[in-house]
């Protein structure tokens, strides 16, 4: 056979080569829409690289980008790694201190940012040491001393240029940890590993990706490549719908309507909001081409599931993945051993993360070793496959995170049932231990969140002089309703263990998030401290 590589310019041919004239579209920050095609995206990405280039970027060089998700994004997400250089994503929702360690230790040497950003990075200039700031602006009217990304993609001559050979084992793009805990650390993606992801998690028993699809990531590109969708689509010649900086409900569904899309990704915390408004108010939208809602993120609470299938006929697939696994691992779909349970445990299945994609491996590791896949015994989810991180960038401090045999251990608790369908019980340090049993605070927070009267619930443990830890619960309440602690408790008792029933009740205007969206426990850990 031929030595191929698994390169992202066989991607970017192939956009051109068999579906060039399929949509790229993007909500602008002004409301109005842009609509272009692969083949215009594939024309302005060789300029950009072009661009670049004069710019003195050289293959193996960082560049960054702190963008929503729009075509431009999508050209850099080309661009970069296919002329031999490093996209590094930023998550503009980082603390400042590690925007700056993540810039410095990336030795990004040119950003493109939105003009809607600047104020984030700006914030930071005298700290990093950038060579060159492109912004991305409506207008083109860009800060002093920065360049105008369209001016200059425009003003390239790229007509005969075409993309280098490379490796398929050098790096593309990067991305870092949300760094709940300590600073951020880098993961590095291959072309080949982002290739075999863009495989993997197209197949139907994963995303199952579809040409006649028409997408719309809302998962955001500054994140885990909007899990890896913007090259599935362009591989694939999915339409493309990008919601620029407008992820409010109404916004979403308008775009759902418009550009009739039929699959959509994000988190639960996009999606509970949405879920509402669609139920107060169900006929205001035509939704008849959407059938998808991926999750993932967060697990996914059971009323989003049902509700969005009995009243809105949408269809949940939960899937679940990290920063360091490219990031799809696991999808929870309805496989032939299901057919013959009743439509609550074939809920119950798919609320589960869900089994391996082909070519992730999984098990889990509990303090006798690996434990058995009987969907009870809990143990520390270990991963590994061909994209899946093999070590940090530059942390060989973080090595503790790889097993001697050469798996990543997740800091997921979990258990695996006998079919290889993986349900997450907890964090590792959110578990609460209670009287030397383990509670898990998502499922608490998940049947918390089941209640019509509760919007958001985070689950915490605290000391206790008797039980070591018990479990506090902070809760916020949907807009205008009201529910006691004493109705939440009454509320638990038939769904869960008595004794998980959490001790304490603190009803909170909102719950912190980390940068991605998830409830920030440490930030609640921090407040609560004194409880007890
Ligand atoms: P990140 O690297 O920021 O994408 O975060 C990865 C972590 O998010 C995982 O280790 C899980 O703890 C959590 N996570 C991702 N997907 C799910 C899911 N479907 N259900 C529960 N937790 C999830």
């Amino acid at each position: 056979m031929m030595d191929f590589p698994l390169t992202l310019d066989v991607i970017l041919r192939r956009a051109v080569a068999t579906h060039g004239q399929r949509e790229v579209v993007t909500k602008r920050d002004d409301g109005t829409w842009h609509r272009y095609t692969y083949a215009d995206m594939e024309r302005r990405a060789r300029q950009l690289a072009v661009a670049l280039q004069k710019l003195g970027i050289e293959p193996g060089d960082r560049v960054a980008t702190i963008c929503w998700n729009h075509y431009a994004h999508l050209e850099a997400y080309f661009a970069i790694p296919c002329s031999g250089a490093v996209l590094h994503t930023i998550n503009p929702r980082l603390h400042e201190d590690d925007l700056v360690y993540v810039m410095n230790e990336a030795e990004d040497r040119i950003v493109i940012v939105d003009q809607t950003m600047y104020a984030v990075l700006e914030k930071v200039l005298d700290r990093v040491s950038l060579e060159h700031i492109i912004v991305f602006s409506a207008e083109g009217n860009v800060p002093e001393g920065t360049l105008d990304y369209d001016t200059l993609v425009e003003g390239t001559d790229a007509q005969d240029y075409e993309f280098p050979e490379m490796e398929e084992r050098q790096a593309a793009a990067m991305c870092y940890t949300s760094g709940t805990t300590g600073r951020p650390k880098g993961v590095l993606y291959s072309h080949r590993s982002i290739v075999l992801h863009t495989f993997g998690s197209s197949l139907s028993s994963a995303m199952s990706v579809q040409e006649s699809d028409s997408i719309l990531p809302v998962v955001p590109m500054f994140h885990v490549n909007a899990w890896g969708l913007p090259y599935t689509c362009a591989m694939l010649g999915a339409k493309l719908v990008f919601p620029g900086r407008h992820l409010d409900s109404e916004s979403l569904l308008d775009a759902f309507e418009r550009e009739k899309v039929t699959v959509s990704a994000g988190v639960p915390t996009i999606w509970i909001p949405l879920l509402d408004k669609l139920n107060e108010c169900p006929d205001q939208y035509d939704l008849s081409a959407l059938h998808t809602l991926i999750v993932g993120g967060s697990a996914a609470p059971k009323r989003l599931m049902t509700e969005l299938e009995d009243r809105h006929n949408i269809r949940l697939l939960h899937a679940w993945g990290m920063t360091e696994t490219t990031p799809l691992g696991t999808v929870a779909t309805l496989r032939p051993c299901h057919a013959k349970l009743s439509e609550d445990q074939q809920h119950a299945v798919r609320l589960r993360q869900g089994h391996a994609v082909p070519f992730v491996e999984i098990r889990a590791r509990g303090d006798e070793g690996i434990v058995p896949w009987n969907g009870k015994t809990m143990g520390e989810l270990e991963v590994r496959g061909p994209w899946i991180a093999g070590s940090y960038y530059k942390r060989p401090d973080a090595a503790e995170q790889f097993t001697d045999d050469g798996w990543f251990r997740t800091g997921d608790i979990v258990t695996i049932d006998a079919s290889g369908s993986m349900k997450i019980e907890d964090r590792s340090k959110d578990l609460i231990k209670s009287g030397g049993e383990w509670i898990s605070s998502i499922d608490l927070e998940n049947t918390l969140m089941s209640h019509p009267a509760v919007a958001e619930a985070a689950v915490i443990a605290i000391p206790h002089v008797k039980w070591t830890e018990r479990p506090l619960a902070v809760v916020v309440t949907r807009e205008g309703n009201h529910v006691s602690e004493a109705e939440l408790k009454e509320y638990l008792l038939p769904l869960v263990a008595k004794w998980w029933i959490p001790d304490a009740f603190e009803f909170v205007e909102a719950i912190p998030k980390t940068a991605t969206g998830k409830f920030k426990k440490l930030a609640l850990r921090e407040q609560f401290a004194g409880k007890s």
